[in-house]
């Protein structure tokens, strides 16, 4: 009897390498398939699911409003569309012409990076603003008020801040100028959880639009992800991204959708194409709650055991150093093996790269986190690293090693 995933010949891959897109993001529990199995086989109304889902995303992120997107990057499309746009149903239509609308979208020049394309598909024009002092080693200062304040005109439609980046400014520093003008701030998470409390930290730092990843480490569906904010605003993204195919005197608006501020009934907007499924949104809600009422601690502990484990697998091995990096309060949320790789311990980047391709060219395929590969460090990244594969991880990699040494 062989699997789904076997008729197709499809490898099911290893992933220490973190909750990767291209490796198919988070591994979902059960329960999360259980709520997205009862969704698919059942009909609702889209805005009514939306409304429910809004309702629970509010209350677990202190947020006004929230929605569930097709992701992260889908959740930035909308953001800066419900930015651009508001309740006017002809910008609606237009986007992304942006022409006879403010469409400058201001991020600080060291916030800028390849996401940015989502913000640019709606329609708005980014502004790189600020200096990169401290990144490149020229001088002590972060960006300074003023120099926001002098970039904001009357084009100037929103600001967007990567939480994470380093460099700039602070959020709440950010946030009181742009507020000061009546601008919405947008912030990036994506990738901010865990820990969950930041679910509520941007929102309470002054945000008004932030996006999360459903597909990390929520674990989610990977074609999903979580808009929240301010209800105006989650509410002009939702009625971008709905199918709009409706009869207006029929049509049964989600809660959210001001129809008061609406001079009539919009087309389908341009988050048409960012669909999100009945089972989606089932999904990332049964997942959210469960990432909500998680204990840290304890997830932390039970992934720093493993991880300890697989060291001890890899002990001896001439061409590698295992070091465990631990999570702690005010440090990381997530635990990692480092894997520091060259002979006698000199980093050796060309050989960590071939244990790479060697790793993902084995029948079961392996796949580490390369974030530091220049610097011949490779990691063990538990988050979507089955506990069944642990064993078959270590034996992985003593056989890639192994074979590169020759053995
Ligand atoms: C992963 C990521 C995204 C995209 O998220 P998706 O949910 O895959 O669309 C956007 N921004 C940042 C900073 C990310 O890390």
């Amino acid at each position: 009897m062989s699997s789904f995933l076997d008729r197709l010949g499809v490898p099911r891959r290893i992933n220490a390498a973190g909750t990767l897109t291209r490796l198919g993001g988070s591994l979902m529990a059960p329960e999360v398939l259980e709520a997205m199995r009862e969704a698919a086989s059942s009909s609702v109304d889209m805005a009514e699911l939306q409304s429910a889902a809004s309702r629970r995303i509010a209350a677990l992120t202190g947020a006004e409003a929230g929605l569930v997107t097709s992701g992260a990057s889908a959740g930035l499309t909308l953001a800066a569309a419900a930015c651009l746009a508001g309740w006017d149903a002809a910008r609606m239509a237009a986007l992304p012409d942006s022409r006879g609308m403010p469409a400058r979208v201001l991020m600080l020049r060291t916030h800028r990076n390849s996401y940015d394309h989502a913000l640019r598909l709606a329609g708005a024009q980014i502004v790189d603003i600020g200096h990169n002092d401290r990144g490149a080693g020229a001088g002590v200062r972060g960006v300074e008020p003023w120099e926001i304040e002098s970039a904001i005109d009357a084009q100037t439609a929103a600001f967007v801040f990567v939480a994470g980046a380093s460099g700039g400014a602070s959020l709440a520093a950010v946030a009181e100028v742009v507020h000061r003008h009546g601008l919405p701030l947008i912030v990036d998470a994506a990738a901010q959880l865990p820990p969950a409390s930041n679910l509520r930290r941007f929102v309470a730092e002054g945000a008004d639009l932030v996006v999360f990843s459903g597909g990390k480490a929520i674990g989610g569906p990977q074609a999903s992800g979580l808009l929240i904010g301010r209800r105006a605003l989650v509410g002009s993204a939702l009625l971008q991204m709905m199918d709009m195919d409706v009869h207006p005197a029929t049509w049964a608006p989600a809660a959210l959708v001001d129809t008061g501020r609406l001079r009539g009934t919009p087309l389908h907007g341009i988050g048409r194409g960012f669909k999100v499924g009945k089972e989606e949104i089932a999904g990332l809600l049964c997942a959210l709650e469960r990432f909500a009422a998680r204990d840290e601690a304890a997830q932390a502990d039970a992934w720093t055991k493993r991880l300890h484990a697989i060291a001890d697998g890899l002990r001896g091995q001439p061409l590698l150093r295992a070091v465990l990096r631990e999570a702690g309060p005010g440090g990381r949320a997530v635990p990692g093996l480092e894997l520091q790789v060259g002979a006698d311990g000199r980093p050796d980047p060309a050989a960590a790269a071939a244990l790479c391709r060697r790793l993902q060219a084995q029948a079961r395929p392996v796949h580490l986190a390369e974030d530091r590969l220049d610097e011949a460090v490779l990691a063990i990244n538990p988050l979507a690293l089955s506990p069944q594969d642990d064993a078959a991880l270590v034996a992985g990699l003593v056989a890639a090693l192994d074979a590169t040494l020759g053995r």
